[in-house]
């Protein structure tokens, strides 16, 4: 086809996102330098990927290294690093066995599959169903579409994938009611990120854990955007104390080189034997050279301390903010760095009005604002960002008729 008909190189690519007009040259340690010679704090992290910042020296180091010696082998030979990965991994967590995958929503697929081939070897092949929490959001292949069930994702793309059974978030009762005979295991996301930021209490974990052993169903917990430190916990069901069988995680993981994994016991990994599963890049060494290292930095209790000491000052300024503010914003949600304020107008203005004063965040469902800031953000970014999220909420205000200036003038402040 001609390019006559492109203006430019975005007319290339499958219109599929809507993108903020702006991109970025450098990134050092919570900050991104923009193309247009701004600096802006960045409190989206890539949506919950880069907790180590960007520019982190180890990872730069590591990543170079292992750049000059061998990046690709194929899951054909033995790869070192993937073995001393999975080994790191699971002495940190409940797990026995990993799989190793490229995204989120790779690592879900194989949950399912692992799960649903755990029933089957062990003779309840009737068990495959997954129930899950309405709000969810697991990645878009068919299968973690159906899984999330929305409408809006499912449109267009055929029939949804059979065997996914949803009940309405928070409802144990319903949780309990559709695990049945048929069910291979429940899936869901501690905190639901994209939804809004919904959280599941301690006791509702808990719960759900109940539940599943007094019906013989799995327990697949979609830790991918909730892992690798982000909630001050190297995963979030650590401060619940209730184990998942089987775990998903991403983002976090390479600090932006594609990486995933599923995590499983033994036993529930018992049904993934040779030939019944695969990848190309998965778990390739250069991914798992970096993502050691982003774990041998994250899991340090101390760093972890730090974390949750950093998202105490965080939401304290946060609530301030909704106590001076409630026009603008009326709640505070979530755990560790993955917290959200509910936007008292469209979330989309919040956002793009933050991005005028040099702040970048996520939107999400339920009008949330999500606020993702590197694991390693400092006191005085943190300062910094409230003090923007302050200018913000003031020009929001400003956009409501009766609360100021008639209307809102983006400013950048650098
Ligand atoms: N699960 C959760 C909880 C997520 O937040 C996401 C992505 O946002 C996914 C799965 C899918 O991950 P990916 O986009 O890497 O496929």
């Amino acid at each position: 086809m001609s390019n006559a008909i492109f203006n430019d190189g975005e007319d290339h690519l499958f219109p599929c996102f809507s993108r903020a007009d702006i991109s970025f040259t450098r990134g050092e340690g919570a900050w991104l330098f923009g193309a247009d010679g701004r600096r802006y704090l960045d409190f989206a992290t890539g949506i919950a990927v880069t907790g180590l910042g960007h520019s982190h020296p180890e990872l730069m180091n590591i990543l170079a290294s292992q750049a000059q010696m061998l990046w690709h082998v194929s899951n054909a030979v033995r790869i070192p690093q993937q073995e001393e990965l999975a080994r790191l991994l699971c002495e940190k967590t409940f797990a026995d066995r990993v799989f190793f995958n490229n995204s989120g929503a790779e690592a879900i697929e194989t949950a399912i599959k692992t799960a649903r081939r755990y029933h089957f070897v062990a003779g309840a092949t009737e068990r495959y169903r997954i129930v899950t929490f309405e709000g969810g959001f697991h990645g878009r292949t068919l299968a973690t579409i159906a899984a999330g069930g929305r409408k809006k994702y499912l449109e267009g793309f055929g029939p949804p994938m059979a065997g996914f059974d949803i009940v309405p978030f928070g409802d144990l009762n319903a949780l309990a009611a559709a695990c049945t005979a048929e069910t291979a295991a429940v899936l869901l996301e501690p905190i639901q990120g994209e939804s809004g930021v919904r959280m599941m209490s301690i006791d509702e974990l808990k719960a759900v854990r109940h539940i599943c052993d007094r019906q013989g169903v799995l327990l697949i917990l979609d830790e991918v955007q909730t892992g690798v430190g982000r909630t001050g916990r190297l995963f979030a069901y650590q401060g619940a104390g209730a184990a998942p069988d089987i775990l998903a995680a991403a983002k976090g993981l390479g600090n932006g080189i594609p990486v995933a994994a599923c995590l499983a016991t033994e036993k529930a990994a018992a049904g993934m034997t040779q030939g019944t599963h695969g990848s190309t890049f998965g778990g390739n060494p250069l991914s798992m050279a970096v993502a050691q290292k982003v774990i041998e930095v994250i899991s340090d209790e101390h760093f972890l301390g730090e974390v949750r000491r950093k998202s105490d000052l965080l939401r304290t300024g946060l609530e301030a903010l909704v106590a001076d503010y409630p026009g603008a914003f009326t709640e505070v949600r979530g755990d560790g760095l993955l917290l959200g304020v509910k936007c008292a107008s469209a979330v989309e203005t919040a956002v793009s009005a933050a991005l005028g004063h040099g702040l970048l965040t996520v939107a999400a469902g339920d009008n949330v604002l999500r606020i993702l800031p590197p694991l390693i953000v400092s006191d005085e970014d943190i300062a910094f960002g409230l003090e923007r999220l302050r200018r913000i909420a003031q020009a929001l205000l400003s956009t409501i008729p009766g609360h100021g200036a008639s209307s809102y003038v983006r400013t950048f402040l650098f």
